[in-house]
């Protein structure tokens, strides 16, 4: 499972090479978002500029696309 080495997050992670369409009042920081459970299955994702496609390859492939930790910004995860 996911797990940011910073801040011990194991829950959201977001994609840093997908850009936002707009800035959003609370900030987000990518255009997709996912959230992992315990088992570090991906159970959520929201999309906020993601194309169809790229939600797609991240759903099959959830290691190449989430690399930064959305509590605090860190890059360090380890799968
Ligand atoms: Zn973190």
């Amino acid at each position: 499972m996911p797990y940011c080495r910073d801040c011990g997050n194991s829950e959201y992670f977001t994609a840093s090479q997908i850009s936002p369409v707009a800035p959003t009042a609370t900030g987000t920081i990518s255009g997709l978002v996912g959230k992992f459970d315990e088992d570090g299955e991906l159970v959520e994702m929201e999309a906020m500029g993601a194309s169809e496609v790229t939600r797609d390859a991240a759903a099959v492939n959830p290691l190449v696309y989430f690399d930064t930790c959305m509590e605090c910004g860190s890059n360090r995860i380890t799968w």
